[in-house]
C-alpha cells in the first residue's frame, strides 16, 4: 500500500524542524535580552535623576534660608552647571505654580500629573515616562521637597530619554539583520548535517534495492562503531539470513518434491513401454497393472502428505479438539500396531505405566495419525523377529508417550535433520520399504500444534526410542491450528 504521502524528504523535515526551533530560540532569547537591556538602562536613568533630585533638594534648602528665592534660584543654575548635569530641573509651589526652573527648559514646562503630584505630596518619588516641548520623550522624577507633611513643594527632574531611544534602535536594528542571518547560516549547516547524518540510510536503501532472490547471499557492510545506523545494518542482515534460509528451504522443497514424483512417474513410464511392446500374455499385463497401481499409490500418498504440510504450515488444519483418552487410544494403536508386525514376526507390546485414566484436551484423529506414524515407522526399520514397545506414562501435568523398537538405529549425524521434510537415512532401503520421508515432519508438526515436544534417542543397530511429551491442558489458545 502507498500509504499517506508525507510533505518532502525525512532531511527537508528535520532541516525545518530544526530552523523552526532555532528561530523560536532565537526570537525568544532577542526579545528577552532586548527587555533587559532597556530596563537596566532605563534603571541607570533614574538611578542618576535620583541622585540629582537629592542633590538639587539639599543645595536649594540650603540656599533659600540665606538667599531671597529669586537668587537661590540663580545658584541653583549655577550648581547644576557646576556638575555638568543635563537634566531640567524645576520647582512646584503647593499651588501647583512653578517657582524656579533651569534655563535648559527655555520657554518649556515640565508636565507635572495630578498623580505624580499626588504620590511626591505622600513623600513618594515617582518615576514616568512622557513627552514634553515637541513630543519629546524624558523620564521625569517627580520629588518631595521636604519629608515633614506640611511641606507640600516638590521637585522635577528629567532627563532627555533620546540618546537612550537611539541606542536600543540600534540594538533593534542590529537584531533584526543578525538573527536571520545567524538563522540563514545555521539553516544551511543543518541542511548538511542531516544530510551526512542520513548518507548511511541511502547506502543501506540502495544496497537493499540491489538485493534479490537471486542474490540474497549479499550482506550490507556494519559500521566498525555502534550506533543506530550499525543496528540498523545488522537487523537487515539477519532479515536477510533468515530469508536466505527460507528461500534455501523452499528450493531444496521443490527438488525434493519434482525429485520423489518423477521417480514412480518414470518407472510408471517404463513398466507400461515394455508391457505394450512385450507383454503378451493378460497375466504379463495384469502383473504390469498391479506395479503401476502400487506407484500410483506411492505418488498419491506423496501427494496427500505434502499436501498436509502445506496446509499445516498455512494454518488451515484446525484441531478438533476433543477430551481424549490416552489409555483407549493406546488399546486402538496397539491393535493396529499388532497387526502391522505380524507379517514380520515383530514381537509388538503395550506398557500402560498408569494406574487411572489420562485425558487430555486434543485431536483424536490427528494424535492417531501421529502415533502411528511412529508405531509403523519402528515396524517398517526393524528386522524380523525384533521388537517393538509402546509405553504410555504420565508426568505432572504431561502425558509421555514411547516407541522403543530394536531396530536398524539412527546414526548420530541424521539425527538433527530427522524431522525434515524428505530426509532420509538410507535411500536403497526406503525404496524398499516404501517411506516417503515426510512422515516424521508430520508427527513434528502434530506435536507441536498440541503443545507438545518429540525427541529421539538411537544407536545403529540397536534400536531407536521417540519420545512425545503432550500437555494434558491441550494447546495454548493460538495453536489451534496446525501450524
Ligand atoms: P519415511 O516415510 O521414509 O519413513 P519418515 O519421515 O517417517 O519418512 O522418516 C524419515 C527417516 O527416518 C526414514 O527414512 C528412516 O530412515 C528414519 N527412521 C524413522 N523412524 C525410524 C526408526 N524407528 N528406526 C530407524 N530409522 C527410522
Amino acid at each position: 500500500m502507498p500509504g499517506i504521502p508525507c510533505p518532502g524528504s525525512v532531511r527537508f523535515r528535520l532541516t525545518f524542524w530544526y530552523v523552526v526551533t532555532l528561530a523560536v530560540i532565537l526570537t525568544a532569547s532577542g526579545t528577552y535580552w532586548y527587555w533587559t537591556l532597556s530596563r537596566n538602562l532605563l534603571g541607570q536613568v533614574d538611578a542618576m535623576l535620583m541622585m540629582v533630585a537629592k542633590d538639587v533638594i539639599a543645595f536649594h534648602l540650603a540656599e533659600s534660608q540665606r538667599n531671597n528665592p529669586e537668587e537661590a534660584c540663580q545658584k541653583l543654575e549655577s550648581f547644576i552647571r557646576e556638575h555638568n548635569w543635563s537634566e531640567f530641573v524645576q520647582f512646584v509651589d503647593q499651588h501647583g505654580d512653578i517657582v524656579c526652573h533651569t534655563s535648559n527648559l527655555l520657554n518649556a514646562r515640565l508636565p507635572i500629573s495630578a498623580e505624580a503630584l499626588r504620590s511626591a505630596r505622600g513623600h513618594q518619588p515617582f518615576f514616568e515616562t512622557v513627552r514634553f516641548n515637541d513630543d519629546r520623550p524624558v523620564r521625569l522624577l517627580t520629588f518631595p521637597l521636604g519629608s515633614d507633611s506640611h511641606h507640600r513643594d516638590v521637585v522635577q527632574v528629567a532627563e532627555d530619554l533620546g540618546p537612550l531611544y537611539k541606542t536600543l534602535r540600534v540594538h533593534r536594528w542590529q537584531l533584526s539583520i543578525y538573527s536571520p542571518l545567524l538563522l540563514l547560516v545555521l539553516s544551511i549547516g543543518g541542511w548538511f548535517v542531516t544530510g551526512r547524518a542520513l548518507s548511511p540510510v541511502r547506502h543501506i536503501t540502495g544496497t537493499v534495492k540491489r538485493i534479490s532472490a537471486e542474490n540474497l547471499s549479499e550482506r550490507l557492510p556494519v559500521n566498525s562503531c555502534r550506533d543506530e545506523v550499525s543496528e540498523l545494518q545488522e537487523t537487515f542482515n539477519s532479515m536477510l539470513t533468515r530469508l536466505e534460509e527460507a528461500f534455501t528451504k523452499i528450493r531444496q522443497f521443490s527438488a525434493d518434491a519434482s525429485h520423489e514424483l518423477r521417480t514412480p512417474l518414470a518407472i510408471l513410464r517404463g513398466e507400461t513401454e515394455v508391457a505394450l511392446r512385450w507383454a503378451k500374455s493378460p497375466e504379463e499385463l495384469r502383473t504390469t497393472l498391479e506395479s503401476n497401481l502400487e506407484e500410483i499409490d506411492r505418488m498419491s500418498r506423496i501427494i496427500e502428505e505434502l499436501l498436509a504440510l502445506a496446509k499445516s504450515e498455512a494454518g488451515e488444519i484446525p484441531l478438533a479438539l476433543t477430551d481424549v483418552n490416552l489409555n483407549d487410544l493406546m488399546q486402538d494403536l496397539y491393535l493396529q500396531g499388532k497387526t502391522l508386525s505380524e507379517p514380520k514376526g515383530i514381537e509388538f507390546t503395550l506398557h500402560m505405566e498408569v494406574n487411572r485414566e489420562i485425558r487430555l484436551s486434543g485431536d483424536q484423529l490427528q494424535l492417531h495419525r501421529m502415533l502411528l506414524n511412529l508405531i509403523s515407522n519402528a515396524v517398517k526399520y526393524t528386522p524380523e523377529g525384533g521388537r517393538v514397545a509402546i509405553h504410555l506414562a504420565s508426568d505432572g501435568g504431561q502425558a509421555r508417550i514411547q516407541i522403543i523398537d530394536t531396530g536398524f538405529g539412527i546414526a548420530a549425524e541424521h539425527l538433527p535433520h530427522l524431522f525434515d521434510r524428505f530426509y532420509r537415512i538410507d535411500e536403497a532401503r526406503n525404496r524398499d520399504i516404501g517411506g516417503s520421508g515426510l512422515g516424521l515432519a508430520i508427527v513434528k508438526w502434530i506435536v507441536e500444534a498440541h503443545g507438545g515436544h518429540i525427541e529421539v534417542a538411537s544407536e545403529p543397530n540397536r534400536g531407536s526410542t521417540f519420545t512425545v511429551t503432550l500437555p494434558l491442558t491441550g494447546p495454548s489458545p493460538k495453536k489451534k491450528k496446525l501450524s
